[in-house]
This record gives structure tokens, sequence and C-alpha cells, in this order.
């Protein structure tokens, strides 16, 4: 058989001579035996630029795609040949007098995504059609409009893109939307939920923000399920803040509604990957019922007046500190004109001590240096050493149990109002959602977050 290009696709090197070797091409069915005697059966899928030419990567029956490594196939075989069509049925999103309006805002991410392995490309399944087409349970639940504003992954999300999000919001809610769905990608997710928790204030509705860990085209997909809770919490819950709403446990259960101040995601690749911090979430959510776990929430309100702050001030950062971290660090920041600073601190909030004249320096020259702590969970306590103090009498503003990120987020926001430092510090320690809290609950860290449950129920099906 000759191959065309087409057929082998993005394969060069010796993958591609095997593949005509082989008399195999790209979407042929194919039973591979490797030199351990394992089979494998499935669909060789196209590669892609940045890949080695080493391997051949079928998607198998199970929905997994695996990569085989040519010098370990030991047979290969066509059994049929399968090219994919990656396109999702668009069905009208139908519409009912009695249901609430939800408006779904796009900005890319996983769940805006199925891979088109034909080209590489991520196409959209973003449409009320094709998310109709793909959850036809949303129909049940309210009368969806869609408008996607970007289409990135989230580490591309930056200040334009939260301006755009926080205005669009408050059109959405002038427009008489009932709740508001945003589709992210989950990387930063926290940031972009602590970011809009600051420039869309005493929201009327809920807003929430959702995406998924795996893409809608694997079978351990999160993308449906947390797509249909989150549209219940904007259509049906009664918390008109803005929220993260994704897996609670690692399974199926339910999902969680996180404070958009207080959350972070905690692990790279598992589906229950966001954890409230310094906190409990909000609520749980399954298909049928809400379980607030708090009665401490902004509740939904149509008589509310939002208020949108669209500031952003980018020229922040944050420093990690580790042991060495060197001053000239803080005087490069200085140099290039950074106007405030985020530290991230060890312990109770500690940097070495040849970093203090640097900071003060830094204060001297107007830059606002905030204090947050590492360990997430807990309080920056300053006054408990000697060290602290001092950093204190140069000026470092001490953020209490604030996150880091959620400091970040804050203080970009807040040198977008002023530059003042007075101005900046009661800003800064005056909490406008939760970002500082009084008190942590004793074991929030594991409780109602889908850990213990996890935990006992392994438990007792291990230790019988
Ligand atoms: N890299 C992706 C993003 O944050 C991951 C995801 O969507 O979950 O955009």
């Amino acid at each position: 058989m000759k191959s065309t290009s087409d057929e082998l696709k993005g394969y060069k090197g010796l993958a591609r001579k095997k593949l005509i070797e082989w008399g195999v091409r790209v979407w042929s069915d194919v039973r591979v035996i490797n030199d351990a005697g394992s089979v494998f059966e499935g669909v060789i899928l196209p590669r892609f630029g940045y890949f080695d030419d080493l391997h051949l990567v079928i998607k198998m029956k199970n929905g997994y795609n695996t990569g085989i490594h040519v010098n370990r196939v030991k047979s290969i075989k066509e059994i049929g040949y399968k090219k994919a069509i990656y396109k999702i049925p668009e069905k009208e999103f139908p519409h009912s007098d009695t249901l609430r309006n939800v408006t779904l805002l796009g900005t890319g991410g996983t769940i805006a995504s199925r891979l088109d392995y034909r080209t590489g490309a991520v196409i959209p399944a973003f449409t009320p059609g094709e998310l109709y087409g793909a959850v036809p349970e949303l129909a049940d639940i309210c009368n969806l409009k869609t408008k996607k504003l970007f289409g990135v992954f989230s580490e591309n999300m930056a200040k334009q893109e939260y301006i755009t999000l926080a205005k669009t919001i408050g059109e959405e809610i002038a427009a008489g939307a009932d709740g508001i769905v945003i589709g992210h990608g989950t990387d930063t997710m926290g940031h972009t939920a602590a970011i809009l928790s600051f420039m869309v204030q005493q929201s009327p509705i809920p807003i929430v923000i959702v995406g998924s860990q795996r893409s809608s085209d694997r079978p351990s997909s999160d993308a449906a399920l947390n797509l249909i809770h989150a549209v219940r919490a904007a259509a049906l819950g009664d918390i008109a803040e803005v929220q993260i709403c994704m897996f609670g446990p690692t399974s199926d259960y339910y999902g969680l509604l996180h404070r958009g101040t207080r959350c972070r995601k905690m692990h790279s690749s598992y589906r229950s990957t966001f954890r409230t911090v310094g906190d409990i979430p909000l609520c749980m959510v399954n298909k049928n019922n809400f379980e607030y776990l708090t009665q401490d929430y902004l509740p939904r309100d149509t008589e509310r007046h939002v208020m949108i702050y669209p500031v952003f001030n980018d020229r922040v950062t944050i420093l990690y500190y580790y042991p060495g971290m060197n001053p000239d660090l803080v005087d490069a920041l200085v140099e290039k004109g950074y106007k405030g600073i985020v530290i991230a601190g060890t312990g109770l909030g500690h940097v070495n001590k040849p970093l203090y004249p640097a900071i003060k320096q830094a204060i001297k020259q107007g830059v606002h240096v905030v204090m947050t702590v590492q360990t997430l969970w807990g309080y920056v306590q300053m006054y408990v050493y000697d060290t602290g103090r001092d950093l204190l009498d140069i000026g470092v503003i001490p953020l209490d149990n604030m996150l880091p990120e959620t400091a970040l987020m804050k203080l970009c926001w807040v040198l977008g109002h002023t530059d003042n430092h007075d101005e900046v510090l009661r800003l800064m320690r005056h909490s406008v959602n939760h970002e500082i809290t009084e008190r942590e609950p004793h074991n929030g860290y594991l409780i109602l977050q889908g850990g213990l449950p996890e935990i006992e129920k392994f438990i007792s099906s291990h230790w019988k």
C-alpha cells in the first residue's frame, strides 16, 4: 500500500518508516502485539509537530490514548479503517417560559474543547445547539444563551480578558439574566474567580465558573456533570456570589460550590482538584439537590444592584520566597517599574534578613509590599518573632489568611484604583468577600471537601 502524506499525518523519522513498512496508516483500526506479548486494539491517531518520531499513538476501545514504541511492536495488523469525524450533532435549544434564563460565557479551556484528531486543533463545542446535543439535560434546567468571549487556555487569561468578562457580566445582568455560567480552563480558574469577586460586587444573581479536568471525548470526562451542576447553581441556586463549581469527591457523587476568593486548584489531574482553602465550601450540588453548608453567603435578590469595577494594574507580581533568595530580585522588580509585590512567605510570613533592606528600599520608592503564607491554611502572624515585627516596621502589609493568588489579584485591582499607600493598606485589609476571615474552621481542610466521606468509604470496603 502506498500511503499519502495525510495517511501518515504527523509521523516522521522511524515511526513513519515503520508505518509504511507495516502497511498501516492513520485511522487504521489495528491489533498490535508488543514484545511483552501485550495486545492493544485501537485506531492509529495522527500526530502533531511536537511529538517524537519513535511512537505510534492509538486510541483504544476504552477511549484512552496510548503510545507504543515502534521498536517494541512485534506484530501489527490492520483490521479495519475508521476515519473519525468529531462533529457534535446540533439540536435547537428549546425555550420554556417557566424556566429561568442563564447566560453561558465561554472563555475556553478543556470544557469548551474537543480535540479534532485530523488537524490537531481544539474545536469548540459551544453553541447552545451543540451543548444541547452533547448534554440534553441542560434544557430541563433553564433557557440557555451562549456567548463565546474568547477561546483560550486559561494561562492566557489576563488583564484585558478579566475586564471584558466583568463588563459582560454587568451587561448580562442588565439584560435580565437569572444566572451566569462561565466556562473556563481550570489552571487559572482560581485567579479569575478571585478577580471577578472584586470586579463584580453585590451581584443579584449567581455567577458560576466551571471547567473540566478531562475533555469530553474521554470516558472519564467531568465536563457534562460539572456543566449540569454549574447550570443548576446558576439557574436554581441561591448563592449570588462569584463561585467555582467542580467535582467534590473523585467520583461523581456531587459537585462543590467554592467561594471565588477562597478556592484553589490543588491537583494537576484529579477531577476533584478544587478545594476551598481556609474555610469550608459553600454548597454541595447534585442533579436533584443543593445542600448548603453555610448560611453565610450573599443570597439571590433581583432587586440588588450590581457594581462593576473593571480596573486592573498588571505591574504587580508574586514572590514565592525560598531560603537563600537574593535581594537583587526585589531590586530588579523596582527597577522594572513594578508597583506591587505579594510575598508568599514561609511559616507565619517570613523572609530572610538580607531581603529587608531591599524591601525597605522598594517601599520607600512607592512599591506596595504585602505578606501572605505559603502554607495556604492559617494566618500571617508577624508579631510572633522580632523579624516579623521588623518587616511590619518597614511597611509590609500583613494579609492574615488571604490566599497568595487572591492577594495578587486583589493588589492588581486595588492598584487599578489608587496608588496612595494608606488607601492601598485600607483596601487590602478590608475584606470584600471573605478573602480575609476571622477564623478558620477546625479541620476545615478535610471536612466537607469530598475528603472524609471517601476515606471512610475506602476504609469500609478494605477492612471487612
Ligand atoms: N490547560 C487547561 C486550561 O486551564 C486545562 C483545563 O481546561 O482544565 O485552560
